[in-house]
Order: C-alpha cells, then structure tokens, then sequence
C-alpha cells in the first residue's frame, strides 16, 4: 500500500527514566507533546501497561487537537530490538526480554504501529528530517547517559544481523580503563559519556562540587585545568572511536546527537573534528555537524516509522519540513539541500511495507 497523502501520527520513545510522547504533523512538526516517567523500578511488565497507556493518551490528544484519529504509531525503544518481528527482546535498562510490543499495541490501538531501535530512529529522524538531509552515509553519534550509534549506510540505518550494529560505546578505546557495565573493559562509553565525565571529574575535583558533564565542559572553556584534561580526554576517546568508523565505513557525515552534543560547538564539535582529522592518514575527513533535533530525534524517528508502517514514502513525510534551517558543517558553511535529496530515505521503505 502506497499513500500519497498524509497525516498526523503518534509517537513514543520509550528511555530508561522517561517516556516521550508527541502527536506528529507531516514534516516533522510536533503539536503535541506529553512526557511521563518510566518508574522502571516497578519492573518490565508495570512499563508496557504504562507504554500502552501513553500510545492510548496519545490517541485520544491526535482526536480532541485534529478532530481525526492518527494514521498510525510509531514506537522505539532501546535496547536489543527485533524490528521485523515487533519484539522488544532485550534492555538492560527497563529489564524487559521479548515483548511482542508491536502485537500489543496494535491489539491496543487498532492502528498499524511502526517499530524500532531508540538510536537508530534518532539517526533515521536526522537523516530525512535534520542535520545529515540528502546525506546517504553518515554516523549519527549520541553521547549522553550512555553512548550509541546509528550506522546509516545507503540511506537507511543498518541494524545487523542481530539488530546490534551500533554499539559503538562498546568499542575497547583504553585498555587500562575502566569496567564498563557491558562487563569489559575501556569501552568507550565507560570514557567519554556524560556520566563517565561527570563522575571523573567528581573523583578527581572537590567532593562538595561534582558538577554535571555540561557544567564540566563549562569549566574547561573558562579554563581550568582539571576540566580541560578530562574533556580532552573525551574528545581524544571520542576521536579514536570515530577514526576506527571511518575507516570502516567512510561516512560523508558524522552527525553529533544526544545530551553532550548541547556543548558549544567550539568546545566538543570542532576538538572533535580536529582531533579526528589529526588521526586521518588516507580516509576521508567526513563533515561534522551538530544535530538538529535534540532530545525530540527519536520520538520524530518513532514518527517516520510510523508514516512508513502505513506506506507513506519519507520523502512525502518530510515535505512540510521547513526549508529556512538548512544543515551546516562544522566549519560553518551551510549545505545546500535540493528537495530531492531526500531521496536515498525513501530506499527505507522496506519490501515488508506494502
Ligand atoms: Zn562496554
């Protein structure tokens, strides 16, 4: 089935402590937004009643502000994710193994539900409607709580074989480091994600003034010296990281997501750039780019899988975007974008949609 009109749907990014919920118009535009939090600590079976409930509250806000039920739902969720089957089969964080989510959402609703993994959507969001538009080989890079990637190769995000491709926060950058949750050893995230850095530099600073990873990126641009080795350190782990994906991949664009990339970009962005550049012997320095779509990425990437559940190409979903805020790399010079380059998105319009 192939629409070419389109409508609102509802969207849900299901995280560790909160629930992000919008209705969505075409183009990305959120109308509505609800936030709940996840209280994972009830357990995995407490959480999908209240995901149900959200999706459910959602509906009803697409009816009282659109007059109309939605054309569909899209939901993410983190973890290991089975996207073809509907199954949430794993999260450390929620505790929860092999949800058939998308069955009972549907049986919920009775509305088609778009499914997929939290980070991938986010990259799937930036790369129809934000920071990596017309772009068909990037990494979007999240690095807040944690550190994820979206693999985005040919125009849509590559899950694997086991729906694990991305983990790039479990690359080992520092032998010597510390034990990541993961259980091995110097990973990434255990060096460069926002609560390693915070809590390196609680451990090495003044006990009585911890400081969050932003507050920490702070100090380093007023200059002290404790907070610039740390998110020195960062960067260069940050770098090693990325050299090995470019190398691997040769991506046009590395699209910078997730809670640290709110950081000047002169203070994490361009170091970064900088940084990978210097480790680059034949590879491609790829364009660096903040991305444009914060903390709302994946819920807008819950929505675009979402419209493709109903057959809506993304480049029709992408349409009503607005076309004054075009991508810029690092450097500042801004990108032109042709309506058409979306195209390579549509390739995500999978053979199972019709
Ligand atoms: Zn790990």
């Amino acid at each position: 089935m192939t629409r070419t009109s389109t409508g609102h749907v509802v969207a849900l990014d299901v995280g560790g402590t909160v629930l992000k919920g919008a209705v969505v118009a075409p183009g990305g535009r959120v109308v509505r937004e609800l936030r709940r939090p996840t209280d994972r600590d009830r357990g995995p079976a407490a959480v999908v009643d209240t995901v149900l409930d959200v999706l459910d509250e959602l509906v009803a806000l697409t009816r009282s502000t659109t007059g109309a039920p939605p054309f569909g739902a899209g939901l993410v969720v983190p973890g290991r994710v089975d996207d073809r089957r509907g199954v949430a089969q794993f999260s450390a964080n929620i505790g929860w193994t092999d949800v058939p989510l998308v069955e009972l959402a549907e049986q919920r609703l009775g509305l088609p539900v778009g499914f997929g993994h939290d980070v991938r959507a986010g990259g799937l969001a930036e790369l129809v409607l934000g920071a990596a538009r017309g772009v068909a080989d990037c990494l979007f890079l999240a690095v807040g709580t944690g550190i994820a990637a979206a693999v985005v190769v040919d125009g849509r995000p590559y899950a694997g074989a086991h729906g694990l491709a991305g983990e790039i926060g479990h690359l080992r950058v520092r032998p010597d480091g510390p034990t990541c949750g993961c259980g091995a050893r110097g990973c990434l995230e255990s060096v460069a994600s926002a609560s390693a850095l915070a809590s390196a530099y609680a451990r090495a600073g003044t006990p009585e003034d911890p400081g969050s990873a932003a507050e920490v990126i702070g100090r380093a641009a007023a200059g002290e010296p404790l907070a610039t080795r740390l998110v020195t350190g960062v960067v260069d782990a940050l770098a090693d990281a990325v050299t090995a994906y470019v190398t691997l991949l040769d991506p046009e664009v590395v699209v910078l997501g997730g809670g640290l990339a709110r950081a000047d970009e002169s203070l994490l962005l361009h170091p970064l750039r900088d940084a990978v550049a210097a480790r680059l012997t034949f590879q491609a320095l790829p364009g660096f780019r903040t991305g444009e779509l914060g903390d709302t990425a994946g819920c807008l990437g819950a929505a675009l899988l979402a419209w493709q559940r109903v057959g809506v190409p993304l480049s029709a979903a992408a349409d009503a975007r607005d076309p004054a805020a075009g991508p810029h790399d690092a450097d500042g010079a801004q990108v032109a974008v042709e309506d058409d380059e979306v195209g390579p998105a549509t390739g995500l319009q999978g053979p199972d949609v019709s």
